[in-house]
């Protein structure tokens, strides 16, 4: 065996005896929430596709419309010509949604992550993370070549200290937290943290992958300056976008690598995205279904009360959580099982999404399968209310 294949072969060898491999499954989300998967139908509680907008009639002929019209891909990066007329419309949603003056659109998430922290932070700088903080944004901070300090989840206390003493030798700074953290659902004390920054010349950017599209505008929305998010959950399509200022997202769109080196998003992805921001606009209930349906599960089950559509049941090693999956799918239930480096080690977990798509009775038998098959259920000592 050459050493490229020895290599890949022996690191496989180490993750399968840690039950930490990860296989890819073949699932077709062609009736969400009910997915196709191994020849069995499986009524899923892991897509993060918070308002099933992926499958809404009004998104998916808006998306079949624009590729009809526009083709199926952008022909170059948004700053040579594939800037479609949509990206404008979108982002004006986008914007508006938030409440800043403007918004840039990215290839993804992950991708607007990278972009706008490298652009924002360098070298001389510092960046300070929640300990929970999604991949992308540790992978960001790292690509900006800043120094990084990371604080204990959710922790003011923590966060203040490392401001106190690091913050006089750097010329900027920027904290990076999320508005719903999407392992655990629970979420960032976004007010304190804005007091927080303000007091030491930081700059606020949250993170709200998992909130948007299901909370209704906050206090602390207006003293976030840079709201970062993406397009491929609650909004059903594909994306990733930064609302902030004028000047913030001019100076974004031209220098944000991943925006100048990646390619524009097809039309299809865009047109659908506006088309999921109108359905939410027009239906105010929509966005408050997700959290009454994680709320349903956690007081059926008498686990603390959810905070978001996210919803975790903390089993600890790898092997527990597979095979708590594992029963929960020959019950019909798709819980895909979270494990290390997702989550710290000693903490995997089946990781619950609610949407707007479930029945009440489906979580009603969610809740009694888990009684009977898994047995009672322990969580992680409850998250602290909300200051
Ligand atoms: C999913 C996620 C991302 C990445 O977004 P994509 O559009 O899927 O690339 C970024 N941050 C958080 C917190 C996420 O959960």
């Amino acid at each position: 065996m050459n050493s490229l294949d020895r290599f890949a072969t022996e690191k496989l060898d180490v993750l399968d005896q840690a039950a930490l491999r990860r296989r890819l499954v073949e699932t077709d989300r062609d009736a969400f929430p009910w997915v196709f998967r191994n020849g069995r139908r499986l009524l899923s509680f892991s897509c993060n596709d918070y308002l099933g907008l992926s499958v809404h009639p009004r998104v998916k002929a808006a998306a079949i419309e624009a590729a009809r019209r526009y083709g199926t891909g952008a022909g170059a990066s948004r700053l040579v010509t594939g800037n479609n007329s949509l990206y404008g419309a979108l982002e004006q949603r986008l914007a508006q949604a938030k409440g800043t003056q403007a918004a840039c659109v990215f290839g993804s998430g992950y991708l607007a992550n990278l972009g706008v922290i490298g652009a924002l932070a360098g070298p001389d700088d510092l960046i300070l993370l929640d300990e929970l903080d999604h991949a992308c944004i540790h992978a960001g901070a790292q690509l900006s070549r800043a120094t990084i300090k990371t604080f204990r989840h959710n922790d003011i206390a923590d966060a203040a200290a490392l401001l106190e003493a690091h913050r006089k030798h750097f010329a900027k700074a920027l904290l990076v937290t999320e508005t719903v953290f999407s392992m655990d659902g629970d979420r960032a004390p976004l007010a304190a943290l804005a007091a927080l920054c303000a007091a030491h010349d930081t700059w606020l950017m949250s993170d709200d992958a998992h909130g948007f599209g299901m909370t209704a505008p906050d206090a602390a929305k207006a003293v976030v300056p840079l709201h970062m998010g993406t397009l491929s959950k609650a909004i059903g399509s594909y994306g990733g976008y930064l609302c902030a200022s004028a000047p913030v997202i001019d100076f974004i769109k031209t220098r944000a690598r991943s925006l100048i080196y990646s390619t524009g998003l097809p039309p299809a992805t865009l047109a659908a995205a506006s088309a999921a921001l109108d359905v939410i606009a027009g239906d105010p209930a929509l966005a408050g279904a997700p959290l009454r349906k994680a709320r349903l599960f956690t007081e059926r089950l008498g686990l603390a009360l959810a905070q978001s559509p996210i919803v975790p049941l903390i089993l600890g090693e790898p092997e527990a959580a597979l095979a708590a999956s594992e029963q929960l799918a020959e019950a019909g239930f798709l819980v895909t099982a979270i494990r290390p480096p997702t989550v710290a080690p000693g903490t995997a977990r089946l990781r619950f999404a609610f949407s707007a798509s479930h029945e009440d009775e489906d979580i009603e038998r969610l809740a009694a399968t888990i009684e009977s098959r898994l047995g009672p259920v322990s969580r992680r000592a409850p998250v602290e209310a909300l200051p």
